[in-house]
């Protein structure tokens, strides 16, 4: 089943407590389809690149089966580019430039054989663009998922709840959650967002895993206790792509199988963060996720 990623192609430079990165490749949608990759042969992006991004990068991706028939090179900008830095704990980390550049007035049209799609995720963009790629898609996917963050929600906080009105779930990390609802109980939290639009939340809790619900059932997966966390830039989307590739590759999307979906992508994001950018995840194989879920499978397993 075919996925399309909306979502940025950029230039990160990341400074973490083992250096700094230097300029290597990043964005949502990036990281996000070379995930989905690993899991489904149909994955289309559609983003936004300048004058300044590496033939070398597209290739990586056109390699790994990714259609970029949606990504428009403008010749006269400079690509997206973001600097962060973490703190020591890796959990929280401060932005200390955001360069939109080509972003800035990116207005994503789909071409004519990514409209008809099953899959669709929005990458994190403003929820006025997300709900322009939504309504592009005819018929409507079978799943729409879509990414968010506290930028939007101090910024656009009426147009996100619009688009959240169109969407069937929402991957958003625990201090997100917390903004959005305002209230602090995860699961509180989880009822006053669905109320929303979303019927399928998923609440992504870094180290600690991530919470997916629906209706009344809630699933837990932990994160892989890793002995070497290098950059956790990236891990969200890396989750997100292969969480919805997973989803792509079955066509299904029972809660059972959004389960499985949701240890697949915790696996894949497991080693995002073992190198700078998408260092690892490109080198990756699906072998090593499958092995990776192994270890999930045997981290849980108890009897009562
Ligand atoms: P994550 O670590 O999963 O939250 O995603 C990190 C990626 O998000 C980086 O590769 C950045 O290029 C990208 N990013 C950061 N800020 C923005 C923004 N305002 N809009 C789009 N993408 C962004």
């Amino acid at each position: 089943m075919s996925l399309v990623i909306v979502g940025s192609m950029a230039f990160d430079e990341i400074d973490s407590p083992f250096g700094n990165s230097g300029k290597v490749i990043g964005g949502s949608a990036t990281y996000s389809s070379i995930s989905a990759s690993y899991f489904s042969p149909d994955i289309k992006v559609v983003s936004v690149v300048g004058y300044d991004f590496p033939d070398k990068a597209m290739e990586m991706l056109t390699g790994k089966g990714i259609s970029l028939e949606g990504v428009e090179i403008k010749k006269d900008q400079k690509s997206f580019f973001w600097h962060g830095r973490y703190h020591n704990d890796l959990n929280s980390r401060d932005t200390l430039i955001t360069e939109l550049n080509v972003l800035a007035d990116f207005n994503p049209v789909l071409p004519e054989s990514f409209r008809k799609t099953d899959f669709l995720f929005l990458g994190n963009l403003s929820p006025d663009v997300q709900l322009s790629v939504i309504n592009q898609a005819s018929p409507r996917p079978k799943l729409v998922a879509m990414d968010t963050m506290n930028f939007w929600m101090d910024i656009a906080l009426d147009s996100l709840k619009t688009t959240l009105q169109s969407i069937d779930l929402l991957i958003i990390n625990d201090e997100e959650a917390r903004q959005l609802s305002g209230t602090y109980s995860l699961v509180k939290a989880a009822r006053i967002i669905r109320e929303m639009g979303p019927k399928y939340l998923i609440i992504k809790k870094g180290e600690h895993g991530a919470l997916l619900f629906h209706g009344k059932d809630i699933f837990f997966a932990p994160a892989l206790p890793l002995e070497e966390v290098f950059d956790p830039t990236g891990a969200g989307d890396t989750f997100a792509g292969g969480f919805m590739g997973y989803l792509a590759s079955t066509n299904d999307v029972s809660f059972e199988n959004m389960k499985r979906a949701v240890i697949y992508g915790s696996a894949a994001a497991s080693f995002c963060v073992e190198k700078f950018g998408t260092q690892r995840l490109e080198e990756l194989s699906k072998a090593e996720i499958n092995e990776r879920v192994k270890e999930f499978v045997k981290l849980v397993d108890f009897t009562v």
